[in-house]
């Protein structure tokens, strides 16, 4: 039976049967027993299914990125310790010293030091786009040695909504997979699959989580694009690979080649693997992720309509206000909402906002964004404060954007919090 996305928020992942926990246990264990020298062997080779040791598979991370998967509709998962492991292994398991791959501009910083700075030492070079130029500008970027193209379909922080079509068209038309990051809509508001995008990336430690709790990421493959169709692009997957015997990855797992490559190459050598303990915390987390998402979505809407009305508010962008630059793609691809993230400016000097910021009672000032409690940031001051005034704009970060990552509290006491910090 086909089941929707609430359903699967519990059910997916881990299935008991006769006499096992009903919660998913945590297999608090390195490593997994065998009778035999042959059955490890063959785990090995690739050539059985099993566990045998937890930097490359666990049964509870496994039953979480079956949940994953299950709610974006793709064939396979792979949890990883961090978002950033989740974009930096999503690019590099098809990208090596030589190649060349395209991202948005409009990405989080942290995603924006990885492909701009640290993929560059690797050899691996990044042309940012901005997602508004017209096609034939975007297609300029592309050459021979491309080999993904990467956004985000909300933007952290500036909460740009990606046309994914479009880009998914583009890529394709030049034979590379496309690469989304849906951390902030997750899968409740948006399934990028559903437009063409081949491969998603989520930094698990925000609404999935949505408590705080654990850092994380996944990513999920579609089993969508064909490696072989483009196979000189994409040796690692379409030729031999000499450290398991000469096995062909496109040939031997099909439709999870692209995953299966992750963990026996990536995992096995960087080991990036979130703990038992933390995957367990996330599947907490995505139980309750409908009801929370709808909440969020909710909430932000009503602050942001307040926001737009307040005299003190120079601008202010989500996605979700009608005669907003992206409302229309929000609708489109979020009909039943974005998320709880608004950025906006107040009147005023920097330090105004600072000032501002300070004033708030619950509200706090904290680096995340995207859990239960209602957080303010200045990422100019924060989280993007490595980048020059210009390197902000260029990212979608005006110097006086202000995040604000509205919660499941009560609206009326969220929207008086600011009220008060804002008449200071
Ligand atoms: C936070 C975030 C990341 C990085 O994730 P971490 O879990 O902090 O490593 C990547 N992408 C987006 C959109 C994010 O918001």
């Amino acid at each position: 039976m086909k089941k929707n996305l609430e359903t699967l928020c519990i059910h997916g992942g881990w299935k008991p049967t006769k006499g096992e926990p009903q919660q998913l246990p945590i297999y608090q264990s390195t490593t997994f027993k065998y009778d035999t020298s042959e059955q490890m062997a063959r785990l090995f080779d690739l050539k059985d299914d099993g566990y045998f040791y937890t930097r490359l598979a666990n049964p509870t991370n496994d039953a979480v990125a079956r949940k994953i998967a299950a709610l974006e509709g793709g064939v396979g998962a792979v949890l990883t310790s961090s978002g950033q492991a989740a974009s930096f292994y999503s690019v590099f398991n098809i990208c090596e010293a030589g190649d060349h791959f395209i991202s948005t501009n409009t990405i989080y910083g942290g995603t924006y030091n990885l492909f701009g700075v640290t993929l560059k030492k690797l050899g691996i070079e990044c042309t940012f786009v901005d997602p508004d130029w017209d096609d034939e500008r975007i297609e300029a970027c592309f050459r021979p040695n491309t080999k993904c193209v990467f956004g985000e379909s909300i933007s952290n922080p500036g909460g740009n909504i990606l046309d994914i079509e479009r880009f998914a068209r583009l890529a394709h038309a030049h034979g590379v997979p496309l690469i989304v990051d849906n951390t902030f809509p997750t899968p409740i508001n948006c399934r990028p699959f559903e437009w063409g995008a081949d491969i998603v990336t989520h930094s698990t430690t925000k609404y999935m989580d949505g408590h705080a709790c654990q850092v994380g990421g996944v990513v999920v493959d579609s089993g969508n694009f064909d490696w072989d169709a483009y196979a000189d692009k994409f040796p690692g997957l379409t030729t031999p690979d000499e450290s398991y015997h000469g096995l062909t990855y496109t040939k031997a797992f099909g439709r999870m080649a692209y995953c299966t490559k992750l963990v026996s190459q990536l995992m096995r050598d960087l080991g990036s693997i979130p703990s038992p303990q933390n995957a367990f915390l996330l599947n907490l987390g995505l139980e309750t992720l409908h009801l929370r998402v709808a909440r969020h979505c909710e909430n932000a809407q009503k602050v942001a309509e307040w926001l737009q009305a307040q005299p003190e508010v120079a601008w202010i962008n989500y996605a979700g206000l009608p005669g907003n630059k992206y409302y229309e793609l929000a609708c489109k691809y979020m009909p039943k909402g974005t998320c709880g993230v608004i950025a906006f400016g107040l009147k005023g000097t920097r330090q105004d906002a600072i000032r501002f910021m300070d004033s708030l009672e619950f509200i706090s000032i904290v680096t995340h964004v995207a859990d239960a409690r209602t957080c303010v940031l200045h990422p100019a001051s924060h989280t993007h404060r490595q980048l020059s005034d210009e390197q902000l704009i260029e990212a979608g970060v005006a110097p006086d954007l202000i995040r604000l990552s509205v919660g499941i509290e009560n609206v009326d006491d969220i929207i008086a919090d600011l009220e008060k910090a804002m008449k200071k």
